[in-house]
């Protein structure tokens, strides 16, 4: 047991493996990050009805660089207000 090493991340981010119930509608850049490039993260956290979107630097090999996620609250590409909701099936309450 004490020797099993798991991200912390696994259980509070879901990257790509999930649906939306509201996609960010922005720009296509910030769904594709989310969905293809796994390089924006939507918490399970949310507040006002959205989840919140974490951006996770990746070294070159692939780790992450850092321990936690930078909060973002608007597209780093166009600027807008993020809204996104996550899509919960039945057995999440
Ligand atoms: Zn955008």
């Amino acid at each position: 047991m004490a020797d099993q090493m798991e991200f912390d991340q696994s259980k509070d981010h879901i990257g790509g493996n999930f649906e939306w119930d509201v996609a960010p509608n922005c720009c296509a850049l910030l769904k594709v990050a989310v969905e293809d490039e796994k390089f924006i993260f939507v918490s399970n956290f949310a507040s006002d009805g959205n989840n919140s979107f974490y951006m996770m630097p990746v070294t070159s090999e692939g780790y992450f660089a850092r321990d936690n996620g930078v909060a973002i609250s608007h597209c780093p590409w166009c600027g807008t207000k993020i809204v996104g909701r996550k899509k919960y099936t039945a057995k999440s309450t």
